[in-house]
């Protein structure tokens, strides 16, 4: 049996400021967990956060990352920036990129093999939409959101994350319950064994996320596939957030 050490990611989106980063850190200064905790805010607060690294045992992740190394591409952050800048970690395909900005899977997947090459743990996320779900395709969905966003993939000991975050439960208070996200991460971990093979399948950590909340942590940890969180909204109230943090 795998130990999968709990990882739960803070995904600030397009929001917060010096204010609740400054909230944020100090709580958690002098925080022991036991699972690993990571924050994604704004690209440009990363380097504000690291000063306060030091003290704490946070790690910190980004949003998004370039497909690109470099060049004339405006507005892009690359996988080696986000390095040097002390980043652990990015989220790729979250399901508003995929919407908003058009992001495809096989996109995605460019982005996975970049971080992977500069060292960055790729939290790559996928979820069906509420009508994929009424439709029952969300097994489909999921597959060929990770067969193709992952096609010739190469871990080689490198580690990957999943996220599945269902798009109808993000923002709206309608979470997963913890026996259906287990019954869909089980159908994720299948999958990754055919990709990667048990060995790998075993170690890759999926975690959820999707209305999380200190009142639905502990349940949803529970369940034997599901290996940590990815939380939004609850994530911007710093003591909630540490509420969810201590039970991981
Ligand atoms: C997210 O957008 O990654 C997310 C999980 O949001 P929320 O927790 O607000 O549903």
């Amino acid at each position: 049996i795998v130990n999968r050490k709990p990882i739960v990611i803070a995904n600030w989106k397009l929001n917060g400021g010096l204010d609740l980063i400054c909230m944020s850190l100090a709580s958690f200064i002098g925080k022991q967990f036991d699972g690993t905790i990571a924050i994604c805010p704004p690209y440009i607060y990363m380097r504000d956060m690291m000063a306060f690294l030091k003290f704490s045992e946070l790690l910190i992740g980004s949003q998004n990352v370039s497909r690109f190394e470099s060049g004339a591409y405006t507005g892009e952050t690359s996988a080696q920036m986000l390095k040097e800048a002390g980043c652990s970690l990015c989220l790729i395909g979250h399901s508003e990129r995929r919407a908003m900005f058009n992001e495809s899977n096989e996109g995605c997947c460019i982005k996975v093999a970049t971080a992977l090459n500069h060292n960055l743990l790729p939290v790559l996320c996928i979820g069906e939409s509420q009508a994929e779900k009424d439709a029952g395709k969300t097994s489909a969905v999921l597959s060929s959101q990770l067969t193709q966003g992952l096609a010739n993939i190469a871990l080689k000991g490198r580690d990957l994350c999943i996220a599945y975050e269902p798009v109808w439960a993000i923002g709206t208070g309608l979470s997963a319950s913890p026996e259906r996200a287990q019954h869909v991460h089980e159908i994720i971990r299948n999958e990754l064994t055919s990709l990667f093979g048990i060995a790998d399948a075993e170690r890759i950590r999926i975690v959820y996320g999707g209305s999380v909340n200190k009142g639905n942590t502990a349940q949803l940890l529970q369940q034997k596939d599901i290996d940590g969180l990815l939380v939004g909204g609850a994530s911007l109230d710093t003591e909630h957030f540490l509420a969810i943090c201590q039970q991981a």
